[in-house]
């Protein structure tokens, strides 16, 4: 058993406010910790601290910013056992896939590196007779994220990385589910040489995600989460006259054309879709085979290989997947299954009574394949986040573009082709964030941005490229005029370029 407080001020610090959560190993279902649930008292006091450290930061010039970083890469490949292994124990998920979770954070640490070239300003010579204007990009103070418990090391750092090199000072608030990742991260950072108080984490649920709403100097916010809390916390940071970016759910779909190579495209949706237990924003939920034979040869290729997957606990390094994180999450998405069957839907393949040897009180829940699913049934429409695959089928490409096009999220989708013209128009005509051609999962890499359209997103910047540049900080344009030797009277009209 362990106690998890915070982070503030450069060092571990405990709990105050008297509330804490349980942290449970979903292998077992038994509490390995407790984390605490800070209060309004210990935000603020998280706050000062980054509210004390932030201007020397945001003077350091860039270079030097960008070698903590430089060093925080290097330290986060050194450790990465430890770190994949820590995020695992918490999550659930297989070590290979935690190392993942590290490395596209690490990613967007390796672009932050490039802050001095990211940051730099535009300048017009001559803009008017001896005016010359510039525009710099300025920090914009104190930025806080709060993270959802999916990606433990990679969405903390795609926020914390911009907004430091950036020259803010910010408050991280976790997932109170796997919280040891972020906390571990902030010691590292501190290791890199961050100087105290500029990367704080505060733990807490719900009081402590509406005392940062609420502080008045926090200036930006950033969530990922589900799509309820994303608007929740988009509408209450607004209306606090903060800027924010609050990305949401999914209901990623796959598109398979009849030309599409079969065994490509049934590999691409096994690993999209039961990947994590299907525990991604970018997982694969829906595939969409077009026409009645391409379906039937799909389902075929398909059945056999959701019966056969792996399903093991993290540290079994032949599991292809893990348990869910909660009991929650393990009876929502039981609950989901039972109501596609009254729905009517094909369970061709059903992994609701997975049990596994010596760990039965586990969160796993076994890879289930729905046949036969239609746009009306609540399968469709929700956003399942397990190891359940439904197939649409449709009659014809138009069809199949339809789908997406109509559902609620717009986070991503992928379209199995080998024709260039389908794939083209497609990619052009879809209202969807991020789209995959013969790739089934296609989240940008660091120096591209990653963002949803419709409800999977709320604000108008994304993550990581540089938009994330764009988002941590505020434009200042300067007009400049020298006039040596220019004596002019009292303008009162504006001032034009006529
Ligand atoms: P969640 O919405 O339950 O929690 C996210 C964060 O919000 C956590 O830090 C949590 O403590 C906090 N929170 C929870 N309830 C709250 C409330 N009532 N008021 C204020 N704050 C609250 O999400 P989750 O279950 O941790 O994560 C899974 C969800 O995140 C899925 O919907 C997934 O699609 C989504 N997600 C989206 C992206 C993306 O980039 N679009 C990426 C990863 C995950």
């Amino acid at each position: 058993m362990y106690e998890l407080g915070h982070f503030i001020g450069g060092r571990k610090v405990a709990g105050t406010s008297g509330r804490t959560a349980n942290i449970f190993n979903p292998a077992t279902g038994e509490v390995q910790g407790t984390v605490a649930l800070a209060n309004e008292a210990e935000l603020a006091a998280a706050v000062e601290n980054a509210k004390a450290a932030q201007p020397a930061w945001a003077a350091t010039n860039p270079q030097r910013r960008a070698r903590v970083f430089m060093k925080f890469v290097q330290l986060l490949n050194d450790n990465m056992d430890e770190l994949a292994e820590m995020l695992s124990r918490e999550h659930g998920k297989t070590l290979d896939d935690a190392k993942g979770d590290v490395i596209r954070g690490l990613e967007v640490c390796e672009f932050v590196i490039g802050i001095p070239h990211l940051s730099k300003g535009e300048f017009s010579e001559g803009a008017g007779p001896n005016i010359d204007m510039y525009s710099i990009r300025q920090a914009v103070g104190i930025g806080a994220g709060i993270t959802p418990f999916n990606f433990p090391g990679m969405i903390p750092m795609w926020m914390f990385a911009p907004a430091i090199a950036c020259g803010n000072a910010f408050i991280l608030k976790p997932s109170e589910r796997d919280p040891s990742m972020p906390i571990r991260l902030a010691e590292l950072m501190i290791e890199a040489g961050l100087p105290a108080g500029i990367l704080n984490v505060v733990n807490g649920d719900k009081g402590a995600v509406d005392a940062i709403l609420a502080h008045p100097d926090i200036g930006a916010v950033s969530f990922v989460g589900s799509t309820p809390i994303a608007r929740y916390v988009y509408a209450t940071a607004t209306a606090h006259g903060k800027r924010a970016q609050c990305f949401g759910g999914a209901k990623n779909h796959m598109i398979i054309m009849p030309d599409a190579d079969l065994d490509q495209a049934a590999q691409a949706l096994i690993g999209a879709g039961y990947g994590s237990a299907g525990e991604r924003c970018m997982a694969i939920s829906v595939a969409v085979p077009v026409g009645e034979e391409t379906a039937n040869r799909l389902i075929q290729k398909l059945t056999p290989m959701v019966e056969s997957l792996r399903i093991g606990p993290y540290n079994d390094d032949k599991a292809d997947l893990g348990p869910l994180v909660t009991k929650e999450a393990q009876t929502r998405v039981t609950g989901l299954i039972n109501r596609g069957v009254e729905e009517g839907a094909t369970l061709v393949v059903d992994g609701r009574d997975f049990k596994l040897q010596g760990y039965e009180n586990g969160y796993f829940v076994g890879g289930c394949l729905f046949d036969n699913v239609t746009p009306e049934m609540d399968i469709y429409k929700t956003e399942i986040f397990g190891p359940v695959l439904s197939v649409v089928r449709a009659k014809n490409y138009e069809e199949a573009l339809s789908l997406p096009m109509k559902h609620e999220y717009g986070n991503g989708v992928a379209i199995y082709t080998r024709d260039g013209d389908a794939a083209r128009d497609f990619a052009s005509r879809v209202n969807i964030g991020m789209i995959g051609i013969n790739v089934p999962i296609p989240v940008p890499l660091a120096y591209h941005s990653f963002g949803g359209w419709k409800a999977s997103s709320f604000g108008d910047l994304n993550q990581h490229g540089t938009d994330s540049i764009k988002f941590w900080t505020k434009t200042k344009t300067i007009t400049a005029r020298w006039p040596s030797g220019i004596k002019d009277g009292a303008e009162f009209s504006i001032p034009t370029m006529k």
